[in-house]
């Protein structure tokens, strides 16, 4: 998976990125992080890329030149990477129009754009590259947005100075479905969210902890009653936290009876 981010603030992206998981992740090459800067492209001797924004209000607004050539050089380096995986036999195709690469998927992160979730995570993951639009100030001209922005998405209802944690909050869950990222190949499609339940509660040592004891059926070694036990708390969980979920989740007659029984006490 390569990540590619136009931003203005290049560092916060490659040093967050490159902490922990997904800095080991990059280390063993199953993720690549490209941050670009936008400022890269301003064609100034300042280095501007914003502007007052036509018909007045308040903010500056990210000009739609920079953005497109910074978007266009992205583009050459993908066409270059592919040019040079094919004449080394490794498989990829190569674009003749180095302006766009067709089927490239650019996220403009917005928080106008659609609410970004697991699932969307994990159908992200599939892609070999992503291109990220970071936007500042007010905004991006839109004229460029429309021009070369394939996706908008948000990660909540409220409004955060700059792109570049919603960018950074999507890797990161993204990543964690880029095989071998995590240890634990299954992890990341057994958490909460898949199949609409959350996760079940997690207990590590020691048994006792402060006269509160882990549940006994964890220490039993019985797998298939611990497959039954991590399926009903979270059930209860999901019902308790999140009973909006239960709608789009699987559930048996048992378990349709049980969730009711909590989402009522929980009122
Ligand atoms: N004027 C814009 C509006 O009202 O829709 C908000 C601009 S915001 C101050 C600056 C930038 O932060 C946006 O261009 C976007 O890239 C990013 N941003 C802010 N909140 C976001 C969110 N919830 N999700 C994704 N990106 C967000």
């Amino acid at each position: 998976m390569n990540f590619h981010v136009m931003t203005l603030f290049p560092g916060m992206i490659t040093n967050a990125m490159g902490e922990s998981i997904t800095g080991r992740a990059i280390k063993a090459g199953h993720i690549n992080v490209n941050a670009v800067n936008i400022r890269d492209f301003a064609g100034n001797k300042n280095n501007n890329v914003d502007d007052y924004p036509y018909g007045g209000g308040a903010g500056m607004v990210i000009q739609a030149e920079p953005v497109y050539l910074c978007y266009r050089h992205i583009c050459e380096n993908i066409q270059k990477r592919k040019q040079c995986q094919e004449t080394t036999g490794i498989s990829g195709s190569i674009y003749k129009n180095i302006e766009v690469t067709p089927g490239v998927r650019v996220i403009y992160l917005t928080p106008q754009g659609k609410t970004f979730n697991q699932e969307l995570a994990c159908e992200y993951a599939t892609e070999e590259d992503l291109v990220f639009l970071c936007g500042h100030y007010e905004g991006i001209d839109e004229r460029v947005t429309e021009e070369i922005v394939t996706d908008y998405v948000s990660i909540g209802d409220y409004v955060l100075t700059g792109g570049e944690l919603p960018a950074l909050v999507m890797m990161d869950a993204i990543s964690r479905f880029v095989p071998g990222v995590l240890n634990n190949c299954i992890s990341a499609r057994t958490e909460s969210f898949s199949g609409n339940l959350l996760e079940y509660p997690q207990y590590t040592r020691p048994a006792a902890w402060r006269g509160k004891e882990v549940p006994p059926i964890l220490l039993s070694g019985n797998h298939k009653k611990l497959a039954e036990w991590y399926r009903k708390q979270s059930v209860i969980r999901t019902a308790l936290m999140r009973p909006d979920l239960l709608e789009g989740a699987e559930l048996t007659e048992e378990e349709k009876e049980l969730a009711g029984k909590v989402a009522g006490y929980g009122k």
